[in-house]
């Protein structure tokens, strides 16, 4: 891994007081600490943007993992955005959505299950994509996703994960723009769920034991 092209992560010196920012009511009780507040998150997507720009050469089809790539998706277009309007870059750019599934409660399942339809891609032959995703945990998805896109030929593809988790489980796939690299736990919030809650909360927080223990 090169630590150069993150944010190194790690639980001692980056878990927040949950009193020191705003959660939710509904989440105090669930979430155990803050590993990233939400002001550091688009301080990183400012910066990631702008090295996407600064790589692409022309029209971008920029593809979002649903559903937990959707926050960082419309976050980093943004930002993209700005890079066209405020700094006079010229990158035209066009959105596509990807479901993908491979998680049950906090447990990858080891079956990638991907909704991509021929006449939805039959557009990106000779294209550059960008696809977004949230995290990279084995990098089992990440690695059957590229492996079906080139299907439709794209001229490039290129990854950008908000995450890449440090494990042991990894299959050594790394993305080409990371956020931050995450000690191996189960986070949630900035759209990452836990069965579908948690998408609402702003921070991304290290869920808590009582909560997995009640409700896994
Ligand atoms: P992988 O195939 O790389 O093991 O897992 C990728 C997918 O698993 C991600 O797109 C995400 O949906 C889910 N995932 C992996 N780790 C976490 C995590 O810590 N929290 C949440 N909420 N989802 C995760």
């Amino acid at each position: 891994m090169d630590p150069s092209k993150w944010i190194d992560v790690t639980s001692e010196s980056f878990k927040y007081s949950l009193d020191h920012f705003v959660i939710p009511s509904h989440y105090q009780k669930d979430v155990s600490s803050i590993l990233i507040p939400h002001g550091i998150i688009m301080d990183r997507i400012e910066k990631l943007a702008k090295l996407i720009v600064e790589d692409s050469k022309g029209p971008l089809v920029i593809c979002c993992v649903l559903k937990g790539g959707h926050q960082f998706f419309a976050d980093l277009v943004n930002e993209i955005k700005k890079c066209n309007t405020v700094l006079g870059q010229s990158v035209p750019l066009s959105l596509e959505f990807i479901k993908v599934r491979s998680y049950h409660n906090d447990v990858s399942t080891g079956t990638v299950s991907i909704s991509l339809t021929d006449e939805e891609c039959q557009d990106w032959k000779n294209k550059n994509l960008l696809i977004v995703e949230d995290i990279i945990d084995t990098g089992n998805t990440m690695v059957k996703l590229l492996h079906k896109l080139q299907e439709f030929q794209p001229a490039s593809v290129r990854v950008a994960s908000l995450l890449l988790k440090k494990t042991p489980k990894s299959n050594g796939y790394v993305p080409n723009y990371v956020g931050f690299a995450i000690p191996d736990e189960f986070v949630v919030g900035y759209a990452l769920d836990y069965n579908e809650y948690f998408r609402d909360l702003d921070h991304i927080c290290i869920i808590s034991v009582s909560y997995i223990l009640d409700f896994g």
